[in-house]
């Protein structure tokens, strides 16, 4: 049978999130009596390609999975999400990643990453996957796999694709992912931890994105939350703010993975499009996974978009 080319194609983590809900978070060497759990898959790599495939992207993942029941259970739901997974691979004698998440009744979290199998993703598994690469329309890019895969496919992809760069989590490892981006993208926590600059405001984020480009990201995008996103390029480099619809909240987790996925779908399916016209639309797409709880479980689908998002 003929594959279709994915025009999406994302180098990342998958991680399975097991949730334990709790009155409150455990003080060291305390067993608490939690009153719900939840199971879900996660990873920021999976979570934006599996966002980006529900809006109809035809899209690809390049990752490691443990050789362990999680793994064969995220393969199979992978492959139910349409992601192509050829170069998903099973680690054997490893784990698949895990996130061990506590949620209190206040709202604050404890979590513990365990990164397994993720932490085998090397420059093979991309020179594997070189053709695909360098087909692809748009490549997404995070930090919860090693930065070596990461560069290799960068180059792979430079000048063939638009490749984002979401520095997520932010321990950047290499500064050259600044200036190896076609767009850098972050959010108000990181930006801060990055630059050591607060960012709360829209102002400073309109700070921030100019800070970004004096590192070297041709293009930067901020995410704020429920204050929408900034951006700034090098062709129009003054800082853009794109506001979003207020909105009551249900459940945030994987709105910037939405927002990623959305972006990268927009990119390489409206290429008409223009980068603030693609933010605002992903920003809107995000905007409606914060209305529904879960990470992967919010993220839309395509026929629970309105015409104008499509
Ligand atoms: P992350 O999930 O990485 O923390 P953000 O919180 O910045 O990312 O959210 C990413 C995008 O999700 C925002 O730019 C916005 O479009 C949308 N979003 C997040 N929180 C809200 C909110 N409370 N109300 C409306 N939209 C939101």
């Amino acid at each position: 049978m003929e594959v279709s080319k994915p025009r999406v194609v994302v180098v990342g983590s998958c991680m399975i999130d097991l949730v334990s809900y709790a009155p409150r978070l455990p003080r060291a060497g305390e067993t608490l009596t939690g009153r719900k759990f939840q199971q879900g898959f996660g990873g920021k790599g999976a979570n934006q390609c599996v966002a980006a495939a529900r809006l109809g992207a035809e899209t690809a993942l390049i990752a490691r999975l443990g050789d362990d029941s999680f793994g064969h259970e995220y393969l199979k739901a992978l492959n139910k999400e349409g992601v192509q997974t050829g170069y998903v691979s099973i680690t054997k004698e490893m784990h698949t990643g895990m996130a061990q998440i506590v949620v209190a009744e206040c709202g604050e979290n404890q979590i513990v990453i365990v990164p397994g199998a993720n932490r085998n993703l090397c420059v093979e598994d991309v020179q594997l996957a070189k053709e695909t690469i360098e087909a692809a329309k748009v490549l997404l890019f995070q930090l919860e796999t090693p930065v070596e895969a990461t560069l290799a496919a960068l180059k792979l992809a430079k000048g063939k694709g638009k490749r984002i760069v979401n520095a997520a989590p932010a321990v950047l490892k290499d500064t050259a992912l600044f200036t190896e981006s076609d767009i850098f993208c972050i959010n108000e926590t990181e930006a801060e931890e990055l630059l050591k600059i607060p960012v709360k405001s829209i102002e400073d984020g309109y700070k921030a994105a100019e800070k970004f480009r004096d590192l070297g990201c041709s293009a930067i995008v901020i995410t704020l939350g429920s204050q929408g996103a900034i951006l700034s390029t090098q062709e129009d480099p003054t800082p853009y703010h794109i506001p979003v619809k207020k909105v009551q909240p249900v459940d945030t987790t994987g709105a910037g993975d939405a927002f990623l996925g959305a972006m990268a779908y927009y990119m390489a399916y409206h290429p008409q499009l223009s980068l603030k016209e693609i933010v605002h639309r992903a920003c809107s797409v995000a905007t409606i996974s914060v209305q529904s709880p879960g990470t992967q479980s919010s993220f839309p689908y395509r026929n629970e978009l309105p015409d104008a998002l499509l």
